[in-house]
């Protein structure tokens, strides 16, 4: 479907933004649902921000997402902040809704449909996160919020893994997060540095979330102990470039179940267009989009 002047237009304010695959993930939405709509990247220079934002409402655009750097600073400049979001400390949509702007966190969406996806609950599990960056802190929210056993949180500087722990410790008595947890069980929780493994339980779920191995640095990891790959049953590595990342290729080798991260950015991306659209895909729909895109990002990078 061409541009017209009806088609609806919608947005990534970013800097960086030249490598984002996000338009393409759109683009194949707006296919599979007939949808007339345009997504399209915008490097907003340093200091744009608010004056970008402002510009939803006087270009009449549908929503936007928000990427690095601009993810904490954009709450600044939007009318409200959905409450995962706000507890997150990060937003990467924004929904328009007459001349109002509201701000979601679809990062921690994702990273919970593409657990399902492959089968994975997180309900009554351990996990334990590897990283304490902005993508941590959406991983430890939906580990949380999912009703996790256990969440230890190992990170090179261990004061940011201590910060997303106390924020998590400091909902055990927020009536409004309450309510959006799924058990009542409390969830244990603890940090550390990426050496002291020792402390996990078996039978893990692993969120890899440092950016350690991303292409072109292929060869790197966070761990890469024999004790530790034989404690863990799945890795999320939320890396998706390359397709298997060293330390996915490491947990294979020890017989662990692996996915990388391009679920997760799919599933975000799906999160933001229902919640600009009101349209929800079906399971079977999801799953043949999910295929195109595979196909598409993995034959094009083989
Ligand atoms: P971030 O906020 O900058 O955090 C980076 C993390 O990596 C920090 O914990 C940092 O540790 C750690 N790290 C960096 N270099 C390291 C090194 N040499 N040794 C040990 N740890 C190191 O980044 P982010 O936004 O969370 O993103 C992290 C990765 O996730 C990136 O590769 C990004 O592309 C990817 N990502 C994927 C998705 C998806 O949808 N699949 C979404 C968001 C991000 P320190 O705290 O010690 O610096």
């Amino acid at each position: 479907m061409g541009v017209n002047g009806t088609t609806k237009v919608f947005a990534l304010l970013g800097n960086p933004v030249e490598h984002t695959i996000s338009p393409f993930i759109h683009s194949l939405l707006y296919k599979e649902c007939k949808y007339n709509g345009t997504y399209n990247p915008f490097l907003v220079p340093k200091g744009q921000l608010e004056n970008a934002i402002n510009g939803i409402i006087a270009l009449n655009l549908e929503g936007v997402n928000v990427t690095v750097p601009y993810k904490v600073e954009a709450m600044k400049y939007i009318n409200e902040i959905d409450l995962v979001a706000k507890s997150i400390g990060a937003i990467n949509t924004i929904v328009r809704k007459d001349n109002m702007l509201k701000g979601y966190n679809t990062d921690w969406i994702g990273l919970k449909q593409a657990c399902e996806y492959n089968d994975v609950l997180i309900a009554g599990k351990d996990i334990a996160i590897l990283g304490a960056g902005g993508s941590a802190r959406a991983a430890a929210f939906m580990s949380y919020l999912e009703g996790a056993k256990s969440i230890t949180i190992l990170n090179r500087t261990v004061e940011k893994a201590k910060a997303i722990i106390s924020d998590l410790e400091s909902y055990n008595n927020d009536k409004n997060i309450q309510t959006l947890k799924k058990s009542f069980n409390k969830t244990k929780l603890s940090y550390g540095k990426l050496n002291e493994y020792e402390k996990l339980n078996n039978k893990l779920i692993v969120f890899q979330t440092t950016s350690l191995g991303m292409y072109p640095e292929v060869d790197r990891m966070p761990i890469e102990s024999a004790e530790f790959f034989n404690k863990v049953d799945f890795i999320v590595d939320i890396i998706y470039n390359p397709k298997v990342t060293a330390f996915m290729k490491k947990g294979k080798s020890h017989g662990v179940k692996v996915s990388n991260g391009l679920g997760m950015l799919f599933f975000q991306a799906v999160k933001a267009f229902e919640l600009w659209t009101d349209i929800k895909l079906r399971d079977e729909q999801l799953k043949r989009v999910f295929r195109e895109l595979e196909n598409y990002i993995y034959t094009k990078e083989s």
